[in-house]
C-alpha cells in the first residue's frame, strides 16, 4: 500500500542528499517532483495545491535549524506539513453507538466484524446489529462475523431500520455494552431515500461516531461520494478499507483536509485481523520512505561524538578493528534505541527494509558475550580456546556455539571488510548512521 507515492517521494528527498543550501530552486524542483508523486497516486487536486503551499512557505520561512543538514531541514518541513493533512493526532473511536454508512460493498460489513474484534480484545463490551432490513443475506452475513469474534449479534422482528436501531440501542444500554456497532444499508449509488434512511437512524440513536467507509480502490469517486454523505449526514470519521489492494492510496491522503473529519482505521486485507489503526505520524513516515523522523531529528541534537565514529569507522572499513570496536559498534547502535526503528530512519532505507526483521536479542547476546570476555580476549580473540569459550558462555548465560558463532561472525566481518579495502570506488561509509 502506498508503494507508489513512498517510492517517488522518498526518490525525491534522497536526490537531495548533499544539497549545500537550500534555495528557491532546489525547493521547487523537490515540490515539483512531490506534486507529480501525489498526482499520479490520485491525491485530490486542491488538497495537493494546499499542501505544497504550505510545505514552501515553512521551508522558506522557518529559522535554520542548527542539527540538521539543508536536505533534512527540506525533509522535515515536508514530513511536518504530511502529519498535518493526515490530521496531526490519532483520534480514537468514541465509546458509543457507532453507525457506519457507504455505498454497497465498500467493506462496511466487514469493517463491523474487525473492529467488533479489535475493540473486545482491547477489552471493551461490544455488540453488534444490522439495519440493512432490504436485503436479508447482508444481516446473515455480519452475524456469522459477529459469531466468528466471539461478540453478541442483536436482531430484532421489526422491518424497520429505524426501529431496529432504536431496540438496539435500548438493549445495549441494558447490558451495559461499550460500544454498540450499527451496520446500515448501502446502495450502488447515492440516493435521497437512503440519506433520508440514514438521517431518520441518526436523529433516532444520536449516535456517539457517524463512520463513512471508503474503498480506497474507488479513488477519487470515493470521495466526492464521502463529500455527499457528509454533507447529507454528518460525518465524524472514515475508514478508508482496501488499502491493500491499492498502490495508489491517494485517498487516504486527501480524506481529512478535503472532508475535515479524520480516517480513523484502515482496512488492509479480507480476514478480520486485517485492519489498523490510523497514525497520521506513521503514515508520513511510511510515505517518506524516511522512518521516524521526529525521534530522527531529537537524535540529531543528542549526535554521537563525531571523532569517535569516525575513529571506529576507519578501523572498520581497514579491517583492523578487534572485539572491544565491535562491542564499541553494538553499544553505539543499541544505545540509539531498537535497531529496527534506526534502520528505518535511515534516509532511502525505510522502503528496502520495511520487510526485514532484525533480531535486537541477537544483539543483546553478542554484547553480553563479548562483555564476559578479558580485555585481553578481545584485543586478540585468537587465544579464546575451548576453556575460555566455555567460561565466556558461563559467564554470558550463552553456550559455546553462541561463542563460536559470535567469533565466526568478527572473524567474517573482518575478511569482508578486508576485500572491500582492495576494491576501489567503493565509498567509505559513514558509521554509524548519521544524517
Ligand atoms: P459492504 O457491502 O459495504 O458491507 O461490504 P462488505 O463488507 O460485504 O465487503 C465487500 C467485499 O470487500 C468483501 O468481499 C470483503 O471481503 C472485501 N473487503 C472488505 N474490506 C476489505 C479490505 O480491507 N481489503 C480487501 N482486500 N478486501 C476487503
Ligand atoms: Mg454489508
Amino acid at each position: 500500500m502506498l508503494e507508489l507515492v513512498t517510492e517517488k517521494i522518498s526518490g525525491a528527498l534522497t536526490r537531495l542528499r548533499g544539497t549545500r543550501k537550500i534555495t528557491e530552486k532546489v525547493v521547487n524542483d523537490t515540490l515539483r517532483e512531490i506534486r507529480l508523486a501525489l498526482l499520479e497516486a490520485d491525491v485530490d487536486y486542491e488538497v495537493t495545491k494546499r499542501f505544497l503551499k504550505r510545505v514552501k512557505e515553512r521551508i522558506l520561512g522557518e529559522e535554520v535549524r542548527k542539527n540538521l543538514s539543508p536536505a533534512d531541514q527540506i525533509i522535515l518541513a515536508v514530513y511536518e506539513e504530511l502529519v498535518g493533512i493526515l490530521g496531526g493526532e490519532r483520534e480514537d473511536i468514541k465509546k458509543g453507538t457507532v453507525l457506519f454508512v457507504g455505498l454497497q460493498g465498500t467493506g462496511k460489513t466487514t469493517t463491523i466484524g474487525k473492529l467488533a474484534n479489535l475493540l473486545k480484545k482491547k477489552g471493551f463490551s461490544v455488540a453488534v446489529s444490522s439495519t440493512d432490513v432490504r436485503r436479508p443475506a447482508a444481516m446473515v452475513q455480519l452475524e456469522r462475523l459477529a459469531e466468528k469474534v466471539s461478540v453478541p449479534y442483536y436482531s430484532f422482528e421489526s422491518s424497520s431500520a429505524v426501529e431496529i436501531a432504536k431496540e438496539a440501542v435500548e438493549k445495549a444500554k441494558s447490558e451495559g455494552i461499550d460500544y454498540l456497532l450499527i451496520d446500515t444499508a448501502g446502495r450502488l449509488h447515492i440516493d435521497e431515500e437512503l440519506m433520508e434512511e440514514l438521517r431518520s437512524i441518526k436523529e433516532a440513536v444520536k449516535p456517539s461516531e457517524v463512520i463513512y467507509v471508503a474503498d480506497a480502490m474507488q479513488g477519487q469517486t470515493a470521495l466526492e461520494t464521502a463529500k455527499a454523505f457528509h454533507e447529507a449526514v454528518g460525518l465524524t470519521g472514515v475508514v478508508v478499507t482496501k488499502m491493500d489492494g491499492d498502490a495508489r492510496g491517494g485517498l487516504v491522503l486527501s480524506v481529512r483536509e478535503a472532508l475535515g473529519v479524520p480516517v480513523k482505521f484502515i482496512g488492509v486485507g479480507e480476514k478480520m485481523e486485517d485492519i489498523e489503526p490510523f497514525y497520521p505520524d506513521r503514515i508520513a513516515q511510511r510515505i517518506l520512505g524516511l522512518g521516524d523522523l521526529q525521534s530522527l531529528a531529537e537524535k540529531a541534537k543528542e549526535s554521537i561524538p563525531e571523532d569517535k565514529a569516525q575513529h571506529l569507522s576507519v578501523k572498520v572499513m581497514t579491517g583492523e578493528f578487534d572485539l572491544e570496536d565491535l562491542r564499541e559498534i553494538i553499544r553505539m547502535i543499541r544505545s540509539m534505541g531498537p535497531l529496527e526503528k534506526i534502520l528505518s530512519m535511515v534516509p532511502g532505507l525505510g522502503a528496502q527494509i520495511r520487510h526485514l526483521k532484525v533480531d535486537e536479542e541477537q544483539f543483546k547476546k553478542m554484547e553480553a558475550i563479548i562483555n564476559s570476555m578479558t580485555p585481553e580476549e578481545r584485543r586478540n580473540p585468537r587465544i579464546i580456546n575451548m576453556s575460555r569459550k566455555k567460561r565466556i558462555a558461563k559467564g554470558s548465560g550463552t553456550t559455546v556455539s553462541d561463542v563460536n558463532r559470535v567469533l565466526k561472525r568478527y572473524e567474517e566481518m573482518k575478511r569482508i571488510m578486508k576485500k572491500l579495502k582492495g576494491m576501489s570506488g567503493i565509498p567509505t561509509p559513514r558509521f554509524p548512521f548519521r544524517i
